[in-house]
């Protein structure tokens, strides 16, 4: 039977016009972006290691999740999901909320972000200004289940980062962050870095690294920090990718109540756990070093940074290490930088803070204590 002209139903040039303004709008905003710069502050101590950090807190949405919010929304839009009027809808810890509002605000979509009660003030206003709304849940854990019931209310489109965080990235290149990193490098006197340090919320960055340096052959090993309250250590050690962890992180951006789909252990050559003292005192120390305040997270990776090399001054290795600033401590002036809020939270900072200090000046580690 021949089809009738009554039921030949031509797609809808209307909705393959908003695809293309879509995507050339998100291709514009990397066009009209630079590389972040790929610092290297100097330690007088740490004689023969060069270390080097990546600043994805100059991003326009102040994060490393610009990078991820542009390629969900690419993901979204090139696999059919995301549409002309389309609610979006994500769980977030509020840094990759704030990047998807601002693309959503750009494409003109409507955005829901559901997100811990816990979240910085300084985030969701940041949410609000691109339009989107928040949705608050008493705990981290409950934020997956609430959004995917949101985006069902709605009709939305749940973005899912800790899902689709791996495979929304090229893994192979197109100006990744790992590719970036080990362009930005080419010309140093140490190349090719001895170790990657990286948090993971996620675990997209950290996938992304490892992939990359695997599928580069680099010597590079990838060392992935884990924050105090987070299942990811304990899943890296036992294999077990049902480890929870109950007590909520209290390092933003990182650190999660479940092993996240993004969180990739095959790919990571070794894992540390650092106390959030030790984190949020590193990132005191990074922060006078550099004469600018960075984020906890940065604290976290500015940790492992300083138990590597000491780990490589001890054999009397030389090298370079590499890490990220994943955002900018102004975020968290009421929370890290704050003594009282410390003290509510029985967060004593002086010892790791005077230890690092004294390793950056003279290259010795002197550490009693648990990381
Ligand atoms: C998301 C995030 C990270 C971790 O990056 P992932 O790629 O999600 O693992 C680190 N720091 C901050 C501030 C973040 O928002």
């Amino acid at each position: 039977m021949s089809p009738s002209f009554a039921s030949l139903k031509l797609p809808n040039i209307e909705d393959k016009d908003w695809e293309k303004r879509a995507l050339s709008i998100l291709q514009g905003d990397g066009l009209r972006s630079a590389d972040t710069h790929l610092i290297k502050p100097v330690f007088p101590g740490l004689k023969g290691i060069d270390i080097y950090l990546k600043d994805e807190s100059t991003h326009p949405t102040g994060s490393l999740k610009h990078r991820l919010a542009r390629s969900l929304f690419l993901y979204g839009i090139c696999n059919g999901k995301i549409k002309k009027g389309t609610t979006l809808v994500e769980a977030s810890s509020g840094s990759t909320a704030v990047s998807e509002a601002y693309f959503a605000h750009l494409l003109h979509l409507p955005f829901i972000a559901v997100m811990p009660l816990s979240t910085s003030r300084k985030k969701i206003d940041a949410i609000e200004n691109f339009g989107g709304t928040c949705h608050f849940v008493s705990n981290p854990s409950e934020v997956y289940e609430a959004a995917s019931q949101v985006a069902r209310e709605v009709g939305g489109h749940y973005l899912d980062q800790f899902t689709y965080a791996e495979r929304a990235t090229d893994w192979r290149g197109n100006n990744n962050i790992a590719e970036s990193i080990f362009n930005q490098m080419r010309q140093e006197a140490q190349p090719t870095p001895e170790w990657v340090v990286m948090s993971a919320g996620t675990g997209g960055t950290s996938a992304t690294l490892g992939r990359y340096i695997r599928y580069r052959n680099f010597d590079t090993r990838l060392c992935v920090v884990d924050v105090e309250h987070s299942a990811f250590y304990n899943a890296y050690l036992t294999g077990n990718m049902q480890a929870t962890c109950v007590t909520p992180s209290r390092i933003e951006g990182v650190g999660r109540p479940r092993v996240e789909p993004s969180f990739i252990p095959s790919v990571i050559d070794h894992m540390i756990k650092i106390s959030d003292a030790a984190s949020i005192a590193a990132m005191h120390v990074l922060s006078e070093r550099l004469c600018r305040r960075v984020g906890g997270s940065t604290g976290t990776n500015f940790f492992g940074v300083c138990w590597l090399a000491a780990t490589m001054l001890k054999k009397g290795q030389r090298g370079s290490l590499v890490s990220l600033i994943c955002d900018s401590g102004d975020r968290y002036s009421s929370t890290y930088y704050n003594p009282v809020w410390l003290e509510e939270n029985n967060i004593d900072i002086a010892p790791y803070k005077k230890m690092l200090d004294y390793f950056l000046d003279t290259g010795e580690f002197i550490c009693n204590m648990k990381t």
